[in-house]
C-alpha cells in the first residue's frame, strides 16, 4: 500500500519473487514524497520539490539508481558558503561547504519510481485508490479503497505491506483487528520526515553567486528561508537557488506575495542587489499534502528523531501486516536510503513468510 520508493521497491522484489504484487496508491502519480517537475517547464532540467539527494553513505539508493540507469551529478560546492545569524551580520563560511560529496539526479528522484513502475507488469498500480481499514482474517487480509462517499472498493490479498509515514497509518487507517494502543502511540509519535517542510525556489538568468565566489549555500537564522542551496541544472537550463522556509505558522499565515518580498529581500541581503532581478518564483509546501503530513506534522519536530523500532522488522497481525516506508528503517530513516532499506526488507520479511 503506497506508491511511494519503498513501496514499490518492495514490489519490483515480490514480482521478480513470482509473486502477484497489487500496489494501491492514493495520489494520482508514483513516487510520495519525491515530486520532480520540469523547471522551466518546457526544458529538460529536472528539480525537485520533495526528495532530492543522495550522499555517499546512502549505498543502497544509490545502488539501486545505478541499476535502473538513473544517473547522479554532484551538487555545486565550489567558493564559500554564507552565515546570516543576527547582528553580526552576514558571514562568509570558508570551509569545505557541507554538502560535499552529496549528489542530484538529472532526472530528478521520482525517476527511480517512473522506473520501477515501469517495469512491473501492466496494471499492478491502481492509482487515485486511497485505503481507509485493512480487516485482517486468519487466511489473509481484505483492504478498503474509499475513492468517494459512494465509491468504495474491497482488494483480497494474502497479506499487505503498509508503507504510509506511521502517523498516517495511525490517523487514517482502520485495523480490524485493531492496533495495541502503545503500538498506535509509537506510530504517532513519530514525526513524518520533511512533513513540516516548504521548499522555495526562485530562478535567475545567471548564477551571479558564484560570480562572487559563493557557492549558494547559506545557512539563516533570520530567514525566512532557513537553508540555501543552488539548485541549478549542470547544463545550464536551470539557474535557481532553493530553500527551506523557516518553519512555525508565521510564513505559512503571510500571502505568498509577502513571504515572495521577504524571501527576496533576504537573498539580496546574502547574494547582493543582483538577487532582486529574478525570473521566476516558486512553492511547494509539504504540510498542505494530505498523503504526506498530519496536522502534527507542520510543527518543527523538536531534536533529531531516531527513526525504526523493533515492532517494524517483524511481521504483524500473525504474518498478514508488513510494514515499511522510511520512517521505519533504523539506518537512514527518513531518506531515499532509508525507504529503499524498508522496501528490501518488507519484501524479504514476506517472502520468508508467504513462502514458508
Ligand atoms: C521536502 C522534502 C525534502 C527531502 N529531501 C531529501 C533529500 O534531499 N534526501 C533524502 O534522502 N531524502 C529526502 N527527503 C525524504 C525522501 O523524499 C523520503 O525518505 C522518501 O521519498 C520516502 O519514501 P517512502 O516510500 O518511505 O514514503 P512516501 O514517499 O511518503 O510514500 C508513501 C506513499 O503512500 C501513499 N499514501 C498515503 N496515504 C495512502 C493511503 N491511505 N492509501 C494508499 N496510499 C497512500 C502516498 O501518496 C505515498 O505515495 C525529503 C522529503 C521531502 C518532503
Amino acid at each position: 500500500m503506497g506508491a511511494g520508493l519503498s513501496g514499490l521497491v518492495a514490489a519490483d522484489l515480490l514480482t521478480r519473487a513470482h509473486l502477484n504484487v497489487l500496489v494501491l496508491e492514493a495520489r494520482d502519480r508514483v513516487g510520495g514524497r519525491t515530486h520532480s517537475v520540469r523547471m522551466p517547464a518546457e526544458t529538460s532540467a529536472w528539480t525537485d520539490l520533495g526528495g532530492a539527494w543522495t550522499r555517499p553513505h546512502h549505498t543502497e539508493a544509490r545502488r539501486l539508481a545505478e541499476e535502473l540507469g538513473v544517473a547522479r551529478f554532484a551538487q555545486y560546492v565550489e567558493g564559500d558558503g554564507l552565515l546570516d545569524l543576527g547582528p553580526r551580520g552576514v558571514e562568509r563560511l570558508a570551509e569545505p561547504s557541507p554538502m560535499t560529496g552529496a549528489a542530484r539526479f538529472y532526472d530528478g528522484a521520482q525517476a527511480m519510481s517512473h522506473q520501477l513502475a515501469a517495469r512491473l507488469p501492466a496494471g499492478s498500480i491502481v492509482l487515485n485508490a486511497p485505503a481507509t481499514a485493512i480487516e485482517v482474517a486468519a487466511d489473509g487480509v481484505e483492504v478498503r479503497v474509499q475513492r468517494s462517499i459512494q465509491a468504495c472498493e474491497t482488494f483480497s490479498a494474502r497479506a499487505v505491506i503498509v508503507t504510509l509515514p506511521p502517523r498516517l497509518v495511525a490517523g487514517t487507517l482502520n485495523f480490524q483487528p485493531d492496533l495495541s494502543p502503545q503500538f498506535r502511540q509509537t506510530l504517532l509519535d513519530m514525526p513524518t520526515w520533511m512533513g513540516h517542510a516548504s521548499k522555495v525556489f526562485v530562478r535567475y538568468r545567471e548564477a551571479f553567486w558564484r560570480d562572487q565566489g559563493l557557492s549558494g549555500f547559506a545557512l539563516s537564522g533570520r530567514g525566512p528561508l532557513e537553508e540555501i542551496h543552488d539548485v541549478s541544472s549542470p547544463d545550464g537550463q536551470l539557474v535557481a537557488l532553493f530553500g527551506f522556509l523557516s518553519g512555525g505558522p508565521y510564513w505559512r499565515n503571510q500571502t505568498l506575495e509577502q513571504r515572495q518580498q521577504a524571501v527576496i529581500e533576504q537573498l539580496v541581503r546574502l547574494f547582493g542587489p543582483q538577487a532582486l532581478t529574478f525570473l521566476t518564483y516558486h512553492e511547494m509546501d509539504w504540510v498542505q499534502e494530505k498523503y504526506t503530513s498530519t496536522a502534527e506534522d507542520a510543527a518543527v519536530p523538536l531534536a533529531d528523531f531516531q527513526y525504526g523500532h523493533q515492532a517494524f522488522e517483524e511481521p504483524a497481525f500473525g504474518g498478514r501486516v508488513f510494514w515499511a516506508g522510511t520512517e521505519t528503517s533504523a539506518v537512514d530513516g527518513g531518506m531515499l536510503e532509508g525507504a529503499v532499506r524498508s522496501g528490501k526488507r518488507a519484501a524479504y520479511l514476506v517472502q520468508a513468510t508467504l513462502m514458508d
